[in-house]
């Protein structure tokens, strides 16, 4: 990195002076390696990983991770140290001051599939990774969906569950009575079903409006996930816009989607 590079990153973040140093800490893995992060200057590193189906996948559907391949993907995470972080985390330090591991990945999964429960979860463990599943409060212990009991096990063992509304609607098509339902009744579900707290959202389909961001404040919610694909954070992103990557059952990809070698 050129002397230009590093002063733009130490003048606006410190967290991301901290994550560049801390990436120091790798130093054999660090010389550019094809398992390494790319760092951008002036912006944090720390993908946020979305899931859908831990599944044997159904033809192309882009939306399904087999089971062997998603606990190849958590090895190569462990193998190649990254560092499974919280949304807390991640909030409280793109958005507050603690300061980021090295290579700091997070993993989220989204409606609520009781294969989250089956293969993702147990792989998960294995690792010692923890993860944050956006449910969807009316589909809890249906078929095809998680069950309370199975969300309780998983809160017991660190997984955090959070908000992808009550019925998984438009939200951008929503007004406002219907956001502040779909948003407060979930988290009010949530919360009194598990005992922890709800602040975190993952928009339906990715689509939400400026009322949406308005109803989410009022709520107190902290975060709330999109689907604008990008390895790279910043205070000045808004806490509401935060950006995952979509991963698809491919290691080659897999790769590419957490050292921001792919965007797509
Ligand atoms: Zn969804």
């Amino acid at each position: 990195m050129s002397y230009l590079g590093f002063y733009k990153i130490f003048s606006t973040s410190v967290v991301g002076v901290m994550t560049y140093v801390a990436s120091l800490s790798h130093p054999v893995a660090s010389v550019g390696g094809i398992n390494d992060p790319i760092y951008k200057p002036g912006m944090i590193y720390a993908p946020i990983l979305m899931y859908h189906h831990v599944a044997p996948k159904i033809g192309d559907n882009p939306y399904y991770v087999s089971p062997d391949i998603f606990e190849q993907q958590m090895a190569w995470l462990h193998d190649n140290n990254y560092n499974v972080i919280s949304l807390d985390k991640f909030y409280n330090s793109i958005y507050g001051d603690e300061l980021l591991p090295s290579r700091p990945v997070v993993l989220t999964f989204d409606d609520g599939a009781k294969d989250h429960y089956l293969n993702a979860y147990p792989a998960m463990k294995k690792y010692g990774f923890t993860g944050t599943f956006y449910i969807i409060t009316n589909d809890v212990g249906g078929r095809g969906f998680m069950s309370w009991d199975m969300l309780k096990e998983m809160v017991r063992d660190g997984m955090d569950i959070q908000s992808h509304t009550v019925h998984h609607p438009n939200l951008a098509a929503a007004g406002e009575d219907e956001n502040r339902l779909e948003l407060a009744k979930s988290k009010k579900v949530i919360e009194e079903k598990l005992g922890t707290t709800v602040k975190h959202l993952a928009y339906p389909g990715g689509a939400y409006s400026d009322t949406t961001i308005k109803v989410l404040e009022e709520l107190g919610y902290l975060t709330a996930t999109t689907v604008k694909h990008s390895q790279y954070h910043s205070p000045d992103i808004s806490n509401y816009e935060i950006p995952r990557m979509h991963i698809d059952s491919d290691m080659e990809s897999f790769a590419g989607f957490v050292t921001g070698r792919r965007k797509d």
